[in-house]
């Protein structure tokens, strides 16, 4: 089954086709400008990006929002992860500044969460969610991955998930849950 996903983020895009070898996911062939994440939640922002890229095709397509949720931070970057140093940020900037933020703190616990939202034919189908616990380390550790990756330690997987290869961040990683609830549903659908 083809299953059109939207993200111009080429680190997610290799998740989301690593997640299910029996789907064929691709990138939308049409570059299509990125509408605003206006939301407040994950949920809003996913739907939102979904039922906007939604409209030029008739196929099932998913768009996810991902990011990194801090509890001493008062669950901060959240929604605003990509964008946390400012609008054109880039990772390391935003790793830069979670770092100061969290000087001399030492509540460190933190989880990444992800939800995909599901669209057909301009409609919206479901929304999945999955998260990932942690912590945040005071240096980055490792070249694999994208965004706070270096700076997350997962205690499942015994190291950051900058260090961890693709294959391992993907058997507990936030995106990996919701992939696979999502692709569940498909399966399901599909078979009946
Ligand atoms: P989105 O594209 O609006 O979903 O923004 C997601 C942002 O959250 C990314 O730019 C990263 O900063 C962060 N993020 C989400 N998922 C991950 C991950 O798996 N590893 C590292 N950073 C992530």
């Amino acid at each position: 089954m083809i299953v059109y996903c939207a993200t111009s983020n080429p680190g997610k895009l290799r998740e989301f086709q690593k997640a299910a070898p029996d789907f064929d996911v691709r990138a939308l062939p049409a570059k299509v400008p990125p509408p605003d994440e206006s939301g407040s939640t994950f949920e809003a922002n996913a739907a939102e990006k979904a039922l906007a890229y939604g409209q030029h095709t008739a196929e099932y397509l998913f768009a996810d929002d991902s990011g990194l949720e801090v509890d001493a931070l008062g669950g901060a970057p959240g929604v605003y992860s990509a964008r946390y140093a400012g609008e054109h940020a880039t990772d390391a900037d935003n790793n830069a500044l979670l770092l100061d933020r969290l000087k001399g703190i030492a509540n460190r616990t933190a989880r990444f969460v992800c939800v995909i939202a599901l669209v057909r034919g301009g409609q919206l189908v479901k929304t999945f969610r999955g998260a990932v616990e942690g912590r945040i380390i005071d240096q980055e550790r490792g070249p694999e991955g994208f965004g706070y990756d270096p700076l997350f330690y997962c205690d499942a997987v015994g190291c950051t998930f900058g260090e961890a290869g693709i294959e391992q961040k993907m058997q507990v990683s936030h995106r990996a849950k919701a992939l696979n609830q999502m692709f569940t549903y498909l399966r399901n659908t599909a078979s009946t």
